[in-house]
């Protein structure tokens, strides 16, 4: 795949989806700037694979929700590298409850860390590659955000968000050549998913097409491919990585 950026920041990159998007934008030549909300250790270790393989890294510190620290993030960037060509905003949480038992707090504390935190990198992101007349984000939603889910109002609500957002995006960044898209994953192999019981995993893997739950690296290469030059006419879509469970 072929990019005319140089660099990418991906937000929750230490471990999950994120890492393996810094792994997979480090292959194709990208330097990737890790963020990591706690675990300093572990994103100095990706970052020391990275290089290992011969790639480009580096890690840089914020909490997402924090606006103030997202935005230093950015500028931080931008002093290091002189620009910033892509963004990819992973990072996110769930905080599974039926809405009956689902308490306010449990509600705007999952739209801050997925929705509000997506519309502050979109929108400092934007201003950053307007100037530049160059750039793209790739948002991570999620299948929920398409068709709900049991238990999931928040994250439901925080992802079709994200959905809608996007687009919105897509239309205030076209004239700038700056493109927005998001990926909606379905159910992949990480810590979020690992947290649910044997009996639900085995329950969704009987209604996925292809059969099993997806790797992270599958996600990844869908990213790449939506940053990369190929996308260039692709802006406000979204792209399902769900192995055919919600076609
Ligand atoms: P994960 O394994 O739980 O990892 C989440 C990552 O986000 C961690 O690195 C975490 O950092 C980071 N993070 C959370 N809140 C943050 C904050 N406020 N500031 C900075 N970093 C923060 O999750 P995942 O499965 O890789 O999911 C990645 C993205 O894909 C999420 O947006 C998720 O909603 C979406 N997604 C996942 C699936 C799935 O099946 N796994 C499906 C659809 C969509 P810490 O280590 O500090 O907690």
């Amino acid at each position: 795949m072929k990019f005319s950026g140089k660099n990418v920041l991906i937000t929750g990159a230490s471990r999950g989806i994120g890492a393996e998007i810094a792994r997979v934008l480090a292959g194709y030549g990208l330097k990737v700037w890790i963020n990591y909300r706690s675990k300093p250790e572990v994103a100095d270790a990706l970052k020391a694979e990275i290089e290992s393989s011969g790639g480009k890294a580096a890690v840089i510190e914020f909490d997402v929700t924090n606006e103030e620290a997202f935005i230093q993030g950015l500028q931080a960037i931008v002093q290091s590298d002189g620009e910033l060509s892509y963004i990819v905003n992973n990072a996110g949480i769930t905080n599974d409850k039926l809405a009956l038992r689902m308490k306010t707090e449990d509600f705007t504390k999952v739209l801050e860390a997925n929705l509000l935190s997506c519309f502050i990198g979109c929108r400092e992101g934007l201003k950053l590659m307007s100037k530049q007349r160059f750039g793209a984000v790739v948002n991570i939603a999620s299948i929920v955000g398409e068709r709900g889910n049991l238990g999931q109002t928040n994250y439901a609500a925080s992802k079709g968000g994200v959905i809608a957002m996007s687009k919105s995006f897509a239309y205030e960044g076209a004239s700038r050549n700056v493109r927005f898209n998001c990926i909606t994953p379905g159910f992949i192999q990480t810590d979020m998913t690992e947290a649910l019981s044997d009996e639900i995993k085995e329950q969704y893997q009987k209604t996925i097409p292809l059969g099993r739950l997806g790797q992270s690296a599958e996600v990844a290469q869908a990213v790449a491919f939506l940053l990369s030059d190929g996308a260039s006419y692709i802006t406000g879509e979204v792209l399902k990585v769900n192995g055919g469970l919600y076609m």
